[in-house]
């Protein structure tokens, strides 16, 4: 029986900064994790319009949504703080219609980074535009300058019970952290299933779904050499085969 297609939304592309044609793409690793776990990804391009979005949407049988850009204040009702990061309208746009069809779908959904924050805003949540700046008193959950991308940075604290503690095994989990933003106010349907020694919201599930889980932290640059970052692949993949 052929795998399960699960989509993976590609990044904004910043022709700005560079000099190249602009293109649509995704880091590798999710790539293969998603494979590794016996699914066929299909990168989504970031087309406006529904469209041929829809088109697609409809031919994945779940969906994984990777780490970027900030998601724009707007979408939770917030002016732009100054720390606030770079920001992609399109990919919100794109990344909030596909979180919305798969919820009322019940389509399985993997979310990561950037991917936990948009879904949390999509079902009416809200996020510290910037830890340091927001959060006295939180740790270093920016370590895109001192730690390798498979190097964990900070442990989690799962959930007892949580989908995620079934899935990792463990209460204590050490993981990779390269985000300035994270979880505020929790949306409705979503429950807390992990947080950083800080407080820090670190992953949340979904509330009698499928399979609906956000993660701040990237276990696809750990799938590789760790089995708890590959399960929430496989998780994933073994949802999407249903
Ligand atoms: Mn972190």
């Amino acid at each position: 029986m052929a795998g399960p297609i699960i989509g993976i939304v590609c990044m904004d592309d910043h022709p700005q900064l560079d000099k190249h044609a602009p293109r649509f793409g995704q880091n590798q690793s999710y790539i293969h994790a998603v494979a590794r776990a016996g699914a066929a990804p299909l990168l989504i391009p970031l087309l406006a319009g529904e469209a041929p979005l829809r088109s697609l949407y409809d031919r994945i049988d779940g969906l994984l949504l990777p780490g970027g850009e900030d998601v724009h204040p707007n979408q939770y009702g917030e002016p732009v703080h100054d720390k606030c990061g770079k920001i992609s309208d399109l990919r919100d746009e794109v990344e909030l219609a596909l979180i919305r069809w798969a919820m009322a779908d019940h389509k399985p959904l993997l979310a990561i980074c950037r991917g936990i924050q948009v879904l949390n805003v999509a079902l009416g949540g809200s996020l510290y535009q910037d830890i340091q700046a927001q959060v006295p008193g939180a740790g270093r959950h920016n370590c895109h300058d001192s730690h390798a991308r498979n190097q964990a940075a900070h442990d989690v604290a799962v959930v007892p019970d949580s989908r995620l503690a079934y899935l990792v095994g463990t209460e204590l989990l050490p993981v990779n952290s390269f985000h300035h933003q994270a979880v505020k106010e929790v949306a409705a349907g979503l429950t807390v299933a992990a947080r950083a020694t800080d407080g820090i919201i670190e992953a949340v599930e979904g509330e009698g779904r499928p399979f609906v889980l956000g993660v701040q932290w990237h276990p696809e640059e750990m799938a590789e050499e760790d089995s708890r970052a590959q399960r929430l692949f496989d998780a994933l993949a073994e949802a999407s085969g249903r």
